[in-house]
């Protein structure tokens, strides 16, 4: 059997934290490019990156990176991509593709954008995939497998640069959908974002009792405390940004989740059982449909192993 030639012959992947390296690892899985270059400006994660081998070049400096590179991407906290973005567009090459994985899209458009030259396409994407973890060793090739990517073109983005970014996320495993940015931060900011801010306040509250979290806390966390520590365990400076880039929707949200939050304080003060029990079973059906979706586990306790279960 021949080998097809790869959908781009380089590409360049702008940090090469857990995204980064593992569209590269992706990348190298479904043979879909000739060269994988990666920039990262910090030596020590260069040094560390190195020896796992998911690039065919790694650079410090990202002219070198970019340079005859048809297909970049930025993966780097969304807070540096308009320095990435003007430092990169000197080197750019005429006809290539410049996307990113940030997980908000209305600023990446709006910082970005206005650098990215003439006859460049430009067309921010989002995979919807990732863990709490960190850095080139977090990784993986299978990270995306079966999760939806989001791409958001502008409206006289070139049809070509589309299908063919299309065809990229599709060969690192994932499925594509196309959608207005402004509706992705609104989408994303009630499945993800305030997610992780109710996350990262009720485990900023428990630690703010300290003298509970010295004991019962740590203890007894299997009681659903555990599970917001996972999410709260998330990447500092990734999140700082995307809650500073995605303030109009995440603000939005939160205006609701509070009303809602009210409701359920009032339901409880007067005791009022059946609006609480409506509620839940109206939950539990939609972590049914997530899992009939095909993207989460059924097992009990989504499947850890019970050795682990404490
Ligand atoms: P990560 O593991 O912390 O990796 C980010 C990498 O970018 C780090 O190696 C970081 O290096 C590097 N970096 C920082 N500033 C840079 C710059 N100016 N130029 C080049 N590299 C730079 O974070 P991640 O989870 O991969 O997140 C990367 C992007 O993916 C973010 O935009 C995030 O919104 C998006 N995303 C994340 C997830 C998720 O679940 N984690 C899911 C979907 C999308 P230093 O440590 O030296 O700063």
């Amino acid at each position: 059997m021949s080998a097809a030639k790869p959908l781009f012959g380089k590409i360049a992947i702008l940090g090469i934290g857990l995204i980064g390296s593992s569209v590269a690892r992706a990348a190298r899985r479904g043979r879909l490019a000739a060269h994988i270059a990666g920039y990262e400006p910090t030596k020590q994660i260069l040094d560390r990156a190195r020896p796992i081998g998911f690039a065919d070049s790694l650079h410090d400096d990202i002219e070198t990176a970019v340079r005859d590179a048809d297909l970049v991407i930025m993966a780097a906290p969304v807070g540096a991509y308009a320095s990435l973005a003007q430092a990169m567009a000197p080197s750019l090459k005429p006809g290539a593709i410049v996307s990113d994985v940030g997980s908000v899209k209305m600023a990446v458009i709006r910082d970005a954008g206005p650098h990215i030259p003439g006859g460049v396409h430009f067309i921010p994407a989002h995979p919807i995939a990732g863990t709490e973890q960190s850095g080139p060793e977090a990784g993986f090739a299978e990270l995306f497998d079966g999760r939806w990517c989001i791409l958001t073109p502008p409206e006289n983005a070139d049809a070509a640069a589309v299908e063919k970014l299309k065809a990229f996320w599709k060969g690192l495993g994932s499925q594509v959908e196309v959608m207005d940015a402004k509706h992705h931060d609104l989408v994303l900011a009630i499945t993800s974002h305030v997610p992780h801010l109710i996350a990262y306040n009720i485990v900023g509250t428990a630690d703010d009792l300290a003298t509970v979290t010295q004991s019962e806390v740590i203890k007894f966390s299997a009681g659903g405390f555990r599970d917001f520590t996972r999410i709260a365990a998330s990447d500092p400076t990734m999140w700082r940004d995307v809650f500073l880039n995605n303030k109009d929707a995440v603000l939005e949200v939160l205006g609701r989740f509070s009303e809602d939050l009210s409701a359920l304080q009032r339901a409880i003060r007067w005791g009022d059982g059946d609006a609480l029990f409506n509620l839940f079973t109206r939950t539990r059906a939609i972590r049914r449909s997530i899992i009939d979706a095909g993207q989460d586990s059924a097992a009990p306790n989504f499947g850890r192993n019970p050795e682990h279960k404490n």
